[in-house]
């Protein structure tokens, strides 16, 4: 709130809405440079390295910004590596994570020059046979670590699909022997929403351990995974505290290891999660028996993580600010239950308000769809006071625009 308005930079979010259109996704420029900021001065005691994940928000603007704040990038497809050379990134800045995908993928991202993050053994063995010591790679251990907000966004255990097993070691170290293979970074990436900084200094000793057998390391990736508050009063993971424990960790690490390596960590939701604001419109106010529901123009097909995680984002009426409070559950138009808010206070709603969801950077748009045939938000960045349109809203031409009608 901005002298009793909700706003951002001074611009209240009513005259977004007016000016833009609704559904609409907001971000604020200046909150992602706050939050770089913040994680490299908890860790300026080493040669840090922010590999910013990159499928977290992918519009190319944002990406432009983290090249100008100084991060690199992580990236998970072809796709997403294509967007940061394009957003002005070096190959060298880009670390290309892949899961399950083909060999031919990953000699194209070869060919693209990004650092390669191999996480299982048959594609090492293909990497091994085709590139021998030729590129060098990094190589992402699963560490049998049950980590992260909830079943879902945990994936460095047992069960995970995720990186070779830390258990699988030893046949690592031969395959690695007998193509004599160029290992110059380990990963480790154990989930999402981790509060405790034991869990990362845990994943932290496993790698570490790991590492000595490699002999030409130049830096281990930590992942992401901090968490950020969704609600008043929720516990965030204590950056400060992770980069006081894992810097002195990582410290003894390199003394033992006799050579300082770089620091790597790849957070989406850290840098990106606050900064971003759905914006959108209550369509009717519905009273029933049981509770009243604002309905809005929008939904799990703009913000899934209701839905899919049980995730929480905070809910307000942007248009009425100091009305009284009442109780609603926010619901969105699509058919089926996508509630993204149950029986939260608000100030009183009347149709054609602003309602407001925040923490809408991390995973918002990027997982947004067009199911239903509806069609996506446009995107305004707020930076340096002014607001720019970084995506147009998409129209019905482009819905169709992929589909061959053929005669029938
Ligand atoms: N790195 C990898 C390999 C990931 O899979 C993810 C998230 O899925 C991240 C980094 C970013 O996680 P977060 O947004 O929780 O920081």
């Amino acid at each position: 709130m901005e002298n009793s308005v909700y706003a951002l930079q001074g611009i209240p979010f009513t005259q977004l809405a007016a000016e833009y259109g609704s559904p609409l996704y907001v971000y604020d420029g200046e909150k992602i440079q706050s939050q770089v900021k913040r994680l490299q001065s908890a860790f300026s005691g080493v040669d840090l390295k922010i590999k910013y994940a990159t499928k977290a928000l992918s519009n190319v603007n944002i990406l432009k910004l983290m090249k100008q704040f100084g991060t690199g990038l992580d990236a998970v497809s072809l796709e997403e590596v294509k967007l940061g050379l394009h957003a002005g990134f070096t190959a060298e800045e880009i670390l290309y994570t892949p899961n399950c995908v083909s060999f031919e993928e990953i000699q194209e991202a070869v060919k693209l020059g990004v650092m390669i993050n191999l996480d299982n053994i048959p594609m090492l063995e293909r990497f091994g046979t085709v590139y021998g010591d030729s590129v060098p790679v990094c190589i992402r251990i699963n560490p049998h670590i049950m980590a992260g907000g909830n079943s879902k966004i945990s994936v460095g255990h047992i069960d995970s699909k995720f990186g070779i097993s830390i258990l699988q070691l030893k046949h690592v170290l031969k395959v690695v022997a007998a193509h004599n293979m160029h290992v110059v970074g380990l990963h480790v990436h154990t989930g999402s929403d981790i509060l405790d900084a034991d869990v990362f200094l845990q994943g932290a000793e496993i790698l570490f351990e790991a590492a000595m057998e490699f002999k030409e390391l130049n830096f281990l990736d930590f992942g992401g995974g901090f968490k950020v508050g969704y609600r008043a009063g929720d516990i965030t993971t204590d950056i400060e505290d992770v980069g006081t424990k894992v810097t002195s960790a990582f410290k003894a690490f390199c003394a033992q290891y006799g050579k300082k390596l770089e620091l790597w960590f790849e957070p989406g939701k850290f840098l990106v999660s606050e900064c971003g604001y759905l914006l959108t419109t209550a369509n009717v106010v519905k009273p029933t028996p049981a509770s009243t529901f604002v309905g809005v123009d929008s939904g799990l097909n703009h913000l899934i993580r209701p839905m899919l995680y049980d995730a929480y984002h905070e809910i307000y009426n942007a248009s009425n600010p100091s009305g009284t409070e009442r109780v609603y559950s926010i619901v969105g138009y699509i058919c089926e239950t996508d509630t993204l808010g149950a029986d939260r206070k608000l100030t009183e709603v009347t149709e054609g308000d602003i309602i407001v969801i925040k923490n809408a950077g991390a995973y918002g748009f990027s997982m947004a769809s067009n199911y239903n045939s509806r069609l996506r938000p446009a995107e305004v960045l707020v930076y340096k006071g002014k607001a720019h349109l970084i995506r147009k809203r998409e129209t019905f031409e482009e819905l169709l625009a992929n589909q061959l009608e053929i005669a029938l």
